[in-house]
């Protein structure tokens, strides 16, 4: 296997697929495999070794659920080719699910298969290569460095790294949203400019498009880098009536009222054309999949 066999194996996971339900599963305990060799840890990872952490990841990253499983991925990645699980009698219960138990009681081992690792440890920059490709392809870019450092990667994001053949992109998204908003935050009506240039306003999809979530301004909101940032991490959703929701997690001291809590209730702006409105679809989706916390 060369390298770039391996980052095709990673674009095309087998992914558990239920609607447009997110499956961060695979790619999270990934990255995490990934951090281990950067640290010059053994190939085979013990499951008690990383099921609390891929378990806290799962819950930070991942869709709001009412548990985790951490043993799922670690199981299912065999079948991918990239992964390796050498003892496999007793996993799996008479039922066919995953016993997590077992895996914890018996020190149970998986790991990058032997030919993946001693690639990965030849070609250092192919384990930020195939890390930025799982962001990439399953979290928006605000999230990426904050995974990165949650995970143990040490380094900084590489900015719009692809090597993909998906579909990229619509350049005009950006300005078409900002220009819907008038080049206002839709949440704190934020609107700052250098010359003619805004600063920090960003166009942020409502339904991500690593979800498959379009470029149309419905699926769009002009929003400062903050508020991007709080809905894309699931602080913050869109209510049906287009109000504003804030997660009962969010907490905080230096900016928390002013910036997060006082907008809880309130309305976003209304952009330039009814049409441009949040569609309900795409608000639904935002909070069955992103959003951390109570709704309805
Ligand atoms: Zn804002």
């Amino acid at each position: 296997m060369n390298a770039q066999e391996l980052l095709t194996r990673i674009a095309s996971l087998n992914v558990w697929k239920k609607g447009d339900q997110r499956a961060p599963h695979k790619p999270l305990l990934l990255l995490l495999a990934l951090a281990r060799i950067n640290t010059d840890q053994p190939r085979l990872i013990p499951f008690s070794a990383i099921e609390g952490k891929l378990a806290k990841l799962l819950e930070d990253f991942g869709p709001s659920r009412a548990s985790y499983y951490p043993e799922l991925p670690f199981w299912h990645l065999q079948s991918d080719q990239i992964w390796d699980f050498p003892h496999t009698a007793d996993v799996l219960t008479q039922s066919g699910s995953v016993s997590r138990k077992y895996l914890r009681d018996h020190q149970v081992q998986a790991g990058f298969t032997q030919e993946v690792y001693d690639l990965l440890k030849a070609t250092p920059d192919l384990i930020e290569q195939a890390a930025m490709q799982l962001l990439e392809e399953n979290f928006p870019p605000s999230m990426h460095q904050d995974i990165l450092d949650e995970v143990g990667l040490d380094f900084e994001v590489i900015p719009q790294y692809s090597t993909q053949k998906r579909a990229r992109r619509d350049p005009t998204f950006r300005r078409r949203v900002l220009e819907a908003y008038d080049y206002r935050c839709a949440i704190c009506s934020f609107s700052v400019r250098m010359e003619n240039t805004p600063i920090a306003l960003e166009a942020a999809h409502i339904k991500w498009f690593q979800a498959g979530g379009p470029d149309i301004e419905s699926n769009g909101l002009a929003l400062c880098s903050l508020h991007h940032k709080l809905l894309d991490r699931g602080a913050l959703a869109i209510s049906n009536e287009h109000k504003i929701v804030v997660s009962e997690k969010a907490n905080g001291h230096g900016g928390f009222q002013d910036w997060v809590l006082n907008f809880h209730g309130k309305l976003l702006l209304k952009p330039r054309q009814l049409a441009y409105a949040p569609k309900l679809e795409f608000t639904d989706w935002h909070i069955r999949e992103v959003f951390q916390g109570k709704y309805g």
